[in-house]
C-alpha cells in the first residue's frame, strides 16, 4: 500500500508524509522535511542551523477527482556567513516548493498548460472541475511568468476572419 502511495505521490518522496486524511471533499496531506542541512538562497552556505519553523499549505494537483492539500512543516536555518544580508531562511524542496508559492510545482506546471491551451476564464473553468480551483487571473499570471519560448509554442485560437 505504501509503496503504491510514494510511487503515486513521487513529488513528495524528499519529504516525510505523516497523515492522510479526508479533508471536506479533498484530501489533505500532512508532511515534514526531514533533511539535515539547507543552502542559503543568498548566498550558497549551507547550514544545520534550524531557527524554528512554520506550515505551509500547499495546493497540488487533484487525485482521483478530489483537490489534494499539503500541509507541509517547513524549517527556518540561520546563515552561517556573517556577511550575508540574510540571517535566516526558509528551506525550499526541490520538485514540491517555491519561494512564496501557495502551490506545488506539480500543479504549477498542470495549471501552466491549461493556461496556455484556453488562457483565462475557460481555463479557470476546467481547472475547477479538475479540482484544481483557480481563478482566470491566476492563470494569465503564470503565463506572463514564463520564458517566451513556451509561450510561442502555445496553439492559437484562430479567429472567425482567419478560417480558409
Ligand atoms: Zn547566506
Amino acid at each position: 500500500m505504501f509503496s503504491t502511495f510514494s510511487a503515486t505521490f513521487s513529488h513528495l518522496s524528499s519529504v516525510v508524509v505523516d497523515e492522510v486524511r479526508s479533508d471536506g471533499g479533498g484530501i489533505a496531506l500532512t508532511a515534514r522535511t526531514v533533511t539535515r542541512e539547507a543552502a542559503c538562497p543568498g548566498c550558497g552556505s549551507v547550514s544545520g542551523r534550524v531557527h524554528g519553523g512554520y506550515r505551509r499549505r500547499l495546493a497540488d494537483l487533484a487525485a482521483a477527482g478530489r483537490q489534494v492539500v499539503v500541509d507541509l512543516l517547513v524549517r527556518r536555518f540561520l546563515c552561517p556567513a556573517a556577511e550575508c544580508p540574510r540571517r535566516t531562511f526558509v528551506e525550499q524542496v526541490d520538485g514540491l516548493t517555491e519561494r512564496f508559492a501557495r502551490r506545488t510545482s506539480l500543479l504549477r506546471r498542470s495549471l501552466e498548460k491549461i493556461a496556455l491551451a484556453l488562457a483565462g476564464r475557460p481555463g479557470a473553468r476546467l481547472a475547477a472541475h479538475l479540482a484544481m480551483p483557480t481563478s482566470a487571473n491566476s492563470l494569465l499570471r503564470l503565463v506572463r511568468r514564463l520564458p517566451d519560448r513556451q509561450v510561442g509554442a502555445a496553439p492559437r485560437v484562430l479567429g472567425i476572419d482567419e478560417l480558409p
